[in-house]
């Protein structure tokens, strides 16, 4: 138990559910007999870190809180986070039966709000590896580096299967193949441990957005989908039944709607569909205030709330808005609107957990993880991960690019950690610049060039125009043009009129193109995006996706290093307007589900 925790006589220290020996079970059926009904809401709670008080945790009995988005402490350090979140517990351990908190952040790819962590590929490239057990062992570092700083549970993996490249939320996807997503829901054994709790550092998955977040019209995100209910079994539901099988511990319930109706407010789809048909019996979690949506009007009302609870939400991600939600639901159960066993079982879904993880036992942290914070161990994986995901489009002889040569080093990508990273680092949109610690592919290529000792050159430049070609075009052999997309999330990301090269990077190519100067063009993108011609013009194209902090496992494979083994984990269109482009659709894409060229290179 807690050093901080006074219990009242509810939470006597003998009392069976302190007992570590007896089942889990046991446990929640003896805790839940003590609760009373402000226990039970409190624990169906989940307010953000920045709008809720130590005070507030113990006076309102939460029984969770969430870092929305990049929602950090000042400094952004371990032990920041680590004397926040045991504050937090402590507050907990004050409550009359000193029942912990669960504590919840978006570590998407990596612990990625958490400064000098190992950032690994974002969902789409690790799809290209077609590596399940990489990916596991991906989902393991990042849960130490969760665990170190007392984190217990990640809103991850998204299994969003993604059909319109025009979402912003594209590259959380693993691709558009429900059987591929379905594959990689070993990154959820690679959280939470063979047995949730079963080690120090395993920690609470999240299967999300269930579901159909990917297959809104237009690619419109928290969209409608408007789809048959052959349709959402078939290319939706796999993920979800495979993350069932893997144990995990929560889900977290789309903001979208599926044929209009709200998922947020459907007991189809989350009690007889989730917990009945795929017998998932863990914590059906709100996405952030997504219970204010189911009708349409802005605000969430009582009947939103009795909606959403008995629709088959556990917990509710209220952010700021958790007093007005608790006084609701109080209300609705009292008027009889929500019956009392649907509370009950949502407090045993979460007491369950929270069991499970041993919370109970060892609620604060343990600080000797620190040092697996961007351990090498952990870039020395990523720059692996990195490696196995990059997907060679074309290769006219462009690649592998000797050490002896004078390469050009340019584009908004080549010098630029935070595009390297995207969305969901540090902050929630990300980026551009040096956000992040890690190797850019312009230092990458240095530093590889140095290492090789063979008489190359490496000249750098963030652009260029048809005059600055001309300046050095007769100084180097050939060029490298990191070009593609500037850090987006969820929202901001949507691009309605498809996905597109932009100004600076246009230019770089043109005057490269112009001149005649070889170009190995590397694409930095979050999804397919229109290469404006250059695949029919450059010596190479390599798809390197958002590649995160280990920019080396780019050179790795331009210089021939590492064999090129990624494949595309969607459909590439030839122009935006192919969108929708999906595999068996009929259309016919610049590059296939599937493509990439594999093996040694030259
Ligand atoms: C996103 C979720 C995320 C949550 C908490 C929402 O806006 O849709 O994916 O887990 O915020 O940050």
């Amino acid at each position: 138990a807690p050093e901080a925790s006074t219990p009242t006589t509810a939470a006597s220290s003998d009392a069976p559910y302190r007992d570590v020996s007896l089942p889990a079970g046991e446990r929640v059926e003896d805790l839940l007999s003590r609760m009373d009904l402000a226990d039970k809401i409190g624990q169906m709670t989940q307010a953000e870190r920045a709008d809720v008080t130590n005070e507030t945790v113990t006076t309102l009995r939460l029984g969770s809180v969430l870092s929305g988005g990049g929602s950090s402490p000042v400094p952004n350090t371990p032990q920041a986070w680590a004397d926040m979140y045991d504050a937090f517990q402590t507050a907990a351990a004050h409550t009359p039966l000193g029942i912990p908190i669960l504590y919840g952040i978006d570590a998407v790819h990596g612990n990625n709000a958490l400064d000098g962590a190992t950032v690994f590929p974002h969902n789409i490239g690790l799809g290209a590896t077609r590596d399940p057990e990489l990916v596991r062992k991906i989902g393991q570092a990042t849960a130490e580096e969760v665990a170190a700083i007392g984190i217990d549970w990640t809103f991850s993996p998204c299994l969003c299967v993604v059909r319109d490249d025009r979402w912003g939320r594209s590259y959380e996807s693993f691709g558009e193949d429900p059987a591929l997503v379905a594959s990689m829901a070993t990154i959820i054994t690679g959280y939470q441990g063979d047995t949730l709790g079963g080690s120090p550092t395993s920690i609470l998955a999240t299967a999300k957005h269930f579901i159909a977040d990917g297959g809104t019209s237009g690619g419109t995100d928290q969209g409608d989908a408007v789809l048959s209910d052959a349709e959402l079994r078939a290319t939706y539901l796999p993920p979800y039944r495979a993350a069932v099988e893997a144990g995990v511990a929560s889900v977290m319930v789309s903001f979208s709607s599926v044929n209009g109706e709200k998922v947020h407010g459907s007991p189809a789809l989350l009690t007889d569909l989730l917990k009945g048909e795929l017998g998932f019996d863990g914590i059906v979690v709100s996405d952030w205030n997504g219970i204010d949506q189911i009708d349409g009007v802005a605000g969430f009302d009582q009947a939103e709330v009795a909606r959403a609870v008995n629709a088959g939400i556990d917990m509710v991600m209220v952010p700021t808005a958790y007093a007005t939600f608790i006084a609701d639901l109080t209300a609705a159960v009292e008027a009889g609107d929500v019956p009392m066993d649907r509370i009950d079982d949502a407090v045993r879904r979460i007491l369950t957990k929270k069991f499970e993880l041993g919370l109970f036992e060892s609620p604060l942290t343990d600080r000797s993880l620190f040092a697996t914070v961007g351990s090498d161990e952990h870039r020395a994986l990523a720059r692996e991960a990195v490696a196995k995901s990059q997907v060679m489009l074309t290769n006219n002889g462009g690649l592998p690019i000797a050490a002896s040569s004078r390469v050009l080093v340019t584009g908004s990508g080549s010098d630029d950690l935070g595009n390297q990273a995207g969305g969901w680092t540090i902050t929630w949109q990300g980026s551009s610049g040096d956000t992040i610690e890690g190797t850019t592919i312009l230092e990458a290529t240095e530093d590889a060039f140095a290492a090789a000792d063979a008489g190359g050159t490496v000249t750098a430049r963030p652009q260029m125009t048809a005059d600055s070609v001309a300046e050095i075009a007769g100084e180097i052999d050939v060029a490298i043009a990191v070009v593609g997309e500037r850090p987006y999330a969820e929202f901001k990301g949507d691009r309605p009129d498809g996905v597109r090269l932009t100004g600076a990077d246009v230019t770089t190519l043109e005057a490269l193109r112009d001149a005649g100067v070889p170009t190995v063009v590397v694409v930095i993108s979050g999804r397919p995006i229109d290469l404006g011609g250059a695949e029919r013009w450059a010596s190479a194209v390599v798809a390197a996706w958002l590649p995160g902090s280990e920019g080396a496992g780019v050179t790795d494979v331009l210089l021939g290093t590492v064999d090129p083994t990624g494949t595309l984990p969607v459909s590439w269109p030839a122009t935006a307007d192919q969108e929708p482009i999906n595999v068996g659709d009929g259309q016919v894409p610049l590059f296939a589900f599937g493509a990439g060229l594999v093996g040694p290179l030259g």
